[in-house]
């Protein structure tokens, strides 16, 4: 006991060290890819209406194909953007992308497509982030209404009336808004009142565990319900099986997306998927 508070070091966990240097080294890869260009790309997913599983929209996600590592999923690099600052750029770059990719036809080129755009609360935190949307737009020429932009509850974590006239400016362009992993956030159903947004994406999570009776069929009973009195349209994330699209429909949830109806793929083989259909 007399040694301990005396030449003390601080010790590292194992790991911890190799940790914070992989994030560092990813950062400055992550520069290096937004300059080549190259590395970056958008998959998309379908958003299907319910409960026939006809297209209705597409999802972009981000893609990073590491020179060395291969490709680094956005959980990983995405809060590394956050914390560096570079999500400013790279987000505006997804967005230019995407809506210049719905405008071009996306999938099958036989006109402006539906869009949904994941956006950081970092970038919403960002005073010209209304302006980033608007030039977008501009460049692309897809109609407003075809951009959803999908944000989660942590952008209630920042200034909520700052964020709440901000998301309001972005729906008076015309786009719609979405709260993404509804469900598993700290906020309550009842903030949902407060929140101007047009549509509730289902977290996968309460998805995967429908028809296995228990309180998850309760809980996205009562999401419907509510989304219904505000007038809300629903989108169940993670559908993955024909038993979970049946409950679904039956619980009278009007769109869905996940690897049943298609899985994130890049442009190309999301189009002929198409084509082929
Ligand atoms: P998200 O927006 O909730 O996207 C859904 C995630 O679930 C995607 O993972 C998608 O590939 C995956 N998914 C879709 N259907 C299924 C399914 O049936 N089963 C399972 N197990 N997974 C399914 P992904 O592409 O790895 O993206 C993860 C998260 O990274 C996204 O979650 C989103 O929060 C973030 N992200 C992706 N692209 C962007 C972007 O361009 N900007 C920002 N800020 N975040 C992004
Ligand atoms: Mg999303
Ligand atoms: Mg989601
Ligand atoms: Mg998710």
């Amino acid at each position: 006991a007399k040694a301990t508070g005396r030449n003390r070091v601080v010790t590292f966990a194992p790991g911890m060290a190799e940790a914070v240097l992989d994030r560092v080294e990813l950062a400055e890869d992550l520069t290096a890819a937004m300059a080549a260009g190259d590395q970056l790309s958008l998959h998309y997913q379908p958003v299907v209406t319910l409960p026939d599983g006809r297209v209705h929209g597409h999802e972009a996600l981000l893609r990073w194909r590491h020179p060395t590592r291969g490709p680094v999923p956005p959980l990983k690099f995405v809060p590394i953007a956050e914390q560096t600052g570079a999500i400013g750029a790279l987000g505006a770059w997804v967005l230019h992308r995407a809506v210049a990719d719905a405008a071009a036809g996306l999938a099958d080129g036989s006109g402006p497509s539906r869009v949904a755009v994941n956006v950081s609360a970092v970038q919403l935190a960002d005073e010209g982030f209304v302006d980033v949307v608007a030039a977008a737009l501009a460049a692309s020429g897809l109609p407003a209404h075809l951009l959803v932009l999908e944000v989660t509850e942590s952008v209630l974590a920042d200034d909520v009336d700052a964020v709440c006239a901000r998301l309001q400016a972005v729906r008076d362009l015309g786009v719609r808004i979405a709260i993404d992993d509804f469900g598993t956030g700290y906020s309550s159903l009842s903030y949902l009142r407060r929140l101007p947004v047009d549509i509730v994406k289902i977290d996968r999570s309460f998805v995967t565990d429908l028809a296995r009776g228990g309180s998850a069929t309760t809980l996205v009973a009562s999401i419907l319900e509510l989304a219904r009195s505000l007038s809300l349209d629903v989108v169940a994330e993670g559908v993955e099986t024909p038993v979970q699209q049946v409950a679904l429909a039956e619980l009278g949830c009007s769109f869905a997306q996940g690897y049943l109806f298609g899985r994130p793929a890049p442009l190309d083989t999301a189009a002929r998927a198409l084509q082929l259909d």
